[in-house]
Order: structure tokens, then C-alpha cells, then sequence
């Protein structure tokens, strides 16, 4: 068998799954299936660089694109491309790139569906590092774009342009776990002509679906959820062929592509996803009515709460409150601080989506770039704090935090 047989069609028949009408618990241990010869049950790591060719006519063929089979790990890997398929399959996207980072994935796509001219509508409650892209590099190339707030349709109605290409949005949002209405923006979004891309990464394909939604690319940091166990960083954009090539394009051509160790972590990671994302949001909403009970605590954000003010846009558009929430304490950095130097277990850092719960104090982290005023626009006083609640036993968190709860 040559490698181009077992390449393109996947494992010899009595190896292949039929996953014709397969629900999600199912894609993830299943799709993307890529056996060699040998049978190997599990996924095999390909941590090769280059290919070989049977002779010089094949390696002209394969050049020439008319015979199917690697060249170059950064054009293809046999394990990268196992991950792509299987987080495709979960995201239900027809393709999906997989990148270096999170960070890669949201470079690759703006280069690639945007260009001088164009104008672009970003939520202000993005991630830290999309905001410095945004800024810092796509403005230099004369990218004109406007921010909203991600919860006014009218604001994203009104920011729309006749240059306008790319609309981009997270929800839930950092930290204050606001929702964006994915279904009603992407309304907005095809009626100008342009494409929605949502940041998933704070629920996962196993929470929330983008592309069911009206989306049309869906960007990922596999480094959060997908990894789920902090070790690797990468990251993914899956839709439509047709928006997913051009992506494929520049990576091939700039070079930020997924190392095959990295896949190979990814794939074993999504064969958990849908459980860990059920056990992440369960802890939540666990703390979050502690702590909305607790007499030190001023505010609790979390849309798994009926007390949250788009409870019902959660329930429509999400399918578990995932695992990340903030609160906010009486007092100010001072006291804040205080709370977070009392813990013994948590994990004082800023990541999020790992086994290992985490707390931050966005006001002079995640968000110390911005200007006191700019900070209470976007609503991040210096008494909030953020958890990324992890894997330990609840009972656990809340003793680490009321240790500092009741210093206060
Ligand atoms: C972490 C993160 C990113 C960036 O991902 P990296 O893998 O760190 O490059 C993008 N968006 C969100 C919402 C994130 O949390």
C-alpha cells in the first residue's frame, strides 16, 4: 500500500468507523481517523518534517498537486491533519486550519479575508493580544476598524460600512461573561456582506456552535479547552472550504502551523472535551451560588445564573455555562489583592482553561493596559476578580476562597 492509498482514504476498511450520522461524544474519540498499515489503534505521531517520494516522477507529481500525499509538514502532517478533521467534525465545519497558537489562527484569518480598505467590527471585549493585532499591525496596513459594544445589535447595525468585510466577536466575554447575540449579529453581518468570525475558545465546540449559529468561521485557542491540561499552545479556524483555503494559504506561506506533538495532544484532548466542559461548568455554577450567597461578595457574573441579565440568550445559544466567572467584592485593589494572596491551592495566573482552577485580578493583568477610564467603559473595576474554575473538588476552591473572603 502506498502511503498516497492509506494518506487519502484513511485506514483499510475493517479499520474505518462509519460515522454517518454520529453524535458529538462520538466524533470526538472518532473522526479523523488516520491508521496506517501497521493497525495502530491510537493516533499516531508523525514528528517528521519532510516526505519521500517513490521517484522523481512522483515527487513531480506531488508537487504539481495531481497525486495526493505529503510534501512538507507545514503544507500537511498526517497528525495535524487527524486534529483538523476531528475539530471540524465536532464544530460541524466542512474544513478546519490548525495554527500555532490561538493567536495565529486570528492573524491568519484577518490576513487572509481582509485587506487595505477594508473595515472591520470588532466586540471591545476581546481578547488582550487581538486587541494589540488589531491595532498595532492591521492598522499599519490601513484596516479601518470601528469597536462595539458587543451587546448593542444597534451599535453593530450602525458601525456597518459599504467597506466593511469582517465582523468579529467572543462571547461570553472576559471578564464579565457578557453574551453576544451570534445569531442576531450574523444577521447583520450577511446583510452587509461581510463574515461573522467568533472567537470560541471560552466554550468549545462541546458548549456552544458558532457556524449552527449564523457564524462563519469559527477561530479557536486550542491552548484553553481543547488542551484542557495546560501543556500546549495552538490554535484553529474552521468553516466552509471556500473561506477555510485562502487561511490554508496564508499559513503555508507565513508559517504558523500546529506541530504534530501539539495535534497529537489536541486529539486526545477533544476525546475529553465534552466531559471536562461538563464537569468546568458544573464546579462553576457550584461557586458561583456560593458565592453569590457569600455576604463579602458584591456581584457574581456567570450566565449558568438565573440572576444573570441574558440568562435566556445563554440558554438559546449555549448548551453548558462553561467554566470561566467573575465577581466582584466590596472594596478595591487593595482588598482584591488581598483575596487572591490568601489562596494556598489556586493558581495565581492568568490562563484559563486548565484542570487547575485560576484566579486573576484583571484590573492590573489581563486588562493593566488599559487607562483607568477606559477601564470602568468597559466595566472592569479594580474589586473584580476572575476564575477559571478547574477539576479539583468544589468544596476545595471554596475553602481557598474564603480564606481571603473572610479577611475582608
Ligand atoms: C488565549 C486566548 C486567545 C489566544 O490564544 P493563544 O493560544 O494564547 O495564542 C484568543 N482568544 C481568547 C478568548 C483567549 O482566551
Amino acid at each position: 500500500m502506498t502511503d498516497s492509498d492509506w494518506y487519502e482514504h484513511g485506514a483499510p476498511a475493517r479499520f474505518q468507523s462509519d460515522l454517518t450520522d454520529a453524535a458529538f461524544d462520538t466524533l470526538a474519540v472518532r473522526a479523523g481517523q488516520l491508521r496506517t498499515p501497521e493497525g495502530e489503534h491510537g493516533e499516531a505521531i508523525f514528528p517528521t518534517s519532510s516526505y519521500v517520494f517513490a521517484s522523481a516522477a512522483e515527487a513531480a507529481a506531488t508537487f504539481a498537486g495531481e497525486r495526493h500525499g505529503n510534501v512538507y509538514s507545514r503544507y500537511t502532517n498526517p497528525t495535524v491533519r487527524a486534529f483538523e478533521q476531528r475539530l471540524a467534525a465536532l464544530e460541524g465545519g466542512e474544513q478546519c486550519a490548525a495554527t500555532s497558537s490561538g493567536m495565529a489562527a486570528i492573524y491568519a484569518v484577518c490576513i487572509a479575508h481582509l485587506q487595505a480598505g477594508d473595515h472591520l467590527i470588532c466586540s471591545r471585549a476581546v481578547f488582550g493580544s487581538t486587541n494589540v493585532l488589531l491595532e498595532k499591525y492591521l492598522r499599519k496596513f490601513n484596516v479601518d476598524i470601528t469597536y462595539v459594544n458587543p451587546l448593542d445589535l444597534d451599535a453593530w447595525q450602525n458601525a456597518v460600512k459599504p467597506t466593511t468585510k469582517l465582523l468579529f466577536l467572543e462571547s461570553p466575554s472576559n471578564p464579565l461573561i457578557e453574551l453576544a447575540d451570534i445569531r442576531a449579529i450574523s444577521e447583520i453581518s450577511a446583510a452587509a456582506g461581510a463574515l461573522l468570525v467568533v472567537d470560541n475558545c471560552f466554550c468549545t465546540p462541546a458548549a456552544q456552535k458558532p457556524l449552527s449559529l449564523g457564524a462563519d468561521l469559527v477561530v479557536h485557542s486550542a491552548t484553553k479547552y481543547i488542551d484542557g491540561q495546560g501543556r500546549c499552545l495552538g490554535g484553529a479556524v474552521v468553516g466552509s472550504s471556500e473561506l477555510i483555503e485562502p487561511v490554508v494559504g496564508v499559513l503555508r506561506s507565513a508559517g504558523p502551523t500546529m506541530s504534530p506533538f501539539n495535534a497529537w495532544v489536541f486529539l486526545k484532548g477533544l476525546e475529553t472535551l465534552s466531559l471536562r466542559m461538563k464537569a468546568h461548568s458544573e464546579n462553576a455554577m457550584k461557586l458561583a451560588l456560593w458565592l453569590s450567597a457569600h455576604p463579602k461578595v458584591a456581584k457574581v457574573n456567570f450566565c449558568g445564573l438565573e440572576s444573570h441579565p441574558q440568562y435566556e440568550l445563554a440558554q438559546r445559544q449555549q448548551t453548558l455555562p462553561g467554566g470561566v466567572l467573575s465577581f466582584e467584592i466590596a472594596g478595591g485593589r487593595e482588598e482584591a489583592w488581598k483575596l487572591v494572596d490568601a489562596t494556598r491551592m489556586i493558581s495565581i495566573t492568568a490562563n484559563l482553561g486548565d484542570t487547575k482552577t485560576t484566579i486573576t485580578h484583571p484590573a492590573t493583568t489581563t486588562h493593566g493596559r488599559l487607562s483607568e477610564e477606559q477601564r470602568q467603559d468597559a466595566g472592569i473595576s479594580q474589586g473584580l476578580l476572575r476564575i477559571a474554575v478547574g477539576l479539583e473538588d468544589v468544596a476545595d476552591i471554596q475553602k481557598d476562597l474564603a480564606r481571603g473572603l473572610d479577611l475582608l
